[in-house]
């Protein structure tokens, strides 16, 4: 099965998860899921864009005596006529009158009035009402992911609240006799479960809510009990190693016990040949292989379009840029690789470079890389200078 075949079995089945309606100041990296229109003009009122006075515009040479001031967020009741001046902020609403705003830097004070340096325009530093968003249109599409950005126009066009998607949870399963917590000190052929971070931060970093991953000894009771806990708490459950065909690879029969259909077992991918992908009742179960570079590799391709899907999202996180091969690679006659690169610019041409040794169990080869390259299948060589493919990886 290709990496492609392989993703649309995984989004064929998604069933989007339900909303929940969150604080603004709670929704960043959340997907909407309701456009949020402009509740009324923004700015309101036409309003100054520079400090100075709010005049009727004209020639330059003028002496206009000050009335009064308009601030910002105490505006002024009087009227601005002819010799006239107001003096407003930045951001302070034009009194009525005034057609324009002549800045403080054109003008030399005069005891109590102004005299005028420059000519000044029609609508001069006059920022209108609905400059920025307009009453009733649409500000933010359903589907987007919320950024920073996306959290100021919203807030700007009246909302405190966003209609969400419900952020997917997954559980991490990290199967192993051989794994032991972070700092613990190896015994004989013990080695660090460096995935259970990885994968962690893969989701969290995806919107995903992310459920303190769960260390599974390689015995099938441990393994079907552990799945089937999280079978019942999670939407999404990510399970690293025991995958493959060793004696104590347990995942998939402890899984056909619970009911998860499978729905695909191997990708011709390198790495991430083993992965396996199953359902039951809308729950989504992600078997990767437990070397660490296969299983961030298959989470980036396959769990995290999960994610975005099942909360609706417009952009799934599977668009390809393009760049150069910087070297010669040797291909796989059977498989895609996703090689991990860096990318780097040289005289203007994007060049991906391998990041080094590319073996699944180096976690230090994803230290630094940028992206996955997709070098197709084949015999012999993809020469240096090729197009690839091209993938983001997570930062
Ligand atoms: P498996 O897929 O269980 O056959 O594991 C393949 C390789 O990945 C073995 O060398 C495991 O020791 C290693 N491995 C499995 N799980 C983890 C993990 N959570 N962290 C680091 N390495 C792992
Ligand atoms: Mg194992």
């Amino acid at each position: 099965m290709s990496i492609a075949s392989a993703r649309e079995t995984v989004l064929g089945a998604v069933r989007p998860l339900g909303t929940e309606t969150v604080p603004v100041g709670e929704a960043l990296g959340r997907v909407l899921s309701e456009d949020v229109t402009a509740s009324a003009d923004v700015p309101a009122f036409a309003c100054s864009a520079m400090d100075g006075y709010a005049v009727l515009s004209g020639p330059g040479e003028r002496t206009l005596d000050i009335i009064g001031e308009s601030r910002a967020g105490s505006p002024t009741d009087l009227t601005v006529g002819d010799g006239h001046a107001i003096r407003v902020s930045t951001g302070a609403a034009v009194p009525a009158g005034a057609d324009a705003v002549i800045r403080q830097e054109d003008v030399e004070p005069r005891d109590g009035a102004i005299h005028t340096r420059a000519a000044v325009a029609p609508g001069a530093n006059v920022r209108d009402s609905g400059e920025d968003m307009r009453a009733g249109t649409t500000v933010l599409r359903a589907g987007i992911v919320l950024g920073p950005a996306e959290l100021g126009a919203a807030v700007a066009a009246g909302a405190a609240d966003l209609t969400t998607a419900r952020r997917p949870l997954v559980a991490i399963l990290c199967t192993g006799d051989e794994l032991r917590a972070p700092g613990e000190s190896l015994g004989p052929g013990e080695i660090h479960n460096s995935n259970a971070p990885m994968l962690h931060a893969l989701a969290a970093r995806s919107g995903a809510q992310p459920l303190d991953p769960i260390r599974v000894p390689d015995s099938f009771s441990d393994t079907e009990q552990r799945l089937a806990e999280s079978l019942e708490r999670a939407d999404i459950l990510v399970v690293s190693g025991g995958v493959s065909v060793g004696p104590h690879d347990h995942v998939k029969p402890a899984l056909g016990a619970l009911g998860v259909r499978e729905l695909f077992w191997g990708v011709a991918l390198q790495p991430g040949k083993p992965t396996w992908f199953g359902e039951r009742d809308g729950k989504l179960v992600f078997g990767l292989p437990g070397n660490p570079v296969s299983s961030v590799v298959t989470f980036t391709l396959f769990v995290v379009p999960a994610i975005m899907a099942l909360q609706a999202a417009a952009d799934l996180s599977m668009d390809r840029t393009e760049a150069e091969l910087g070297v010669a690679v040797k291909r796989n006659p059977g498989r895609e690789q996703a090689l991990r690169v860096r990318l780097e610019r040289r005289n203007g041409t994007l060049l991906a470079v391998p990041n080094g040794p590319q073996g699944s169990h180096l976690v230090s080869s994803l230290l630094g890389a940028d992206a996955l390259a997709f070098i197709p299948a084949g015999e012999g060589e993809l020469p240096a200078g090729a197009r690839v493919a091209l993938e983001p990886l997570p930062r």
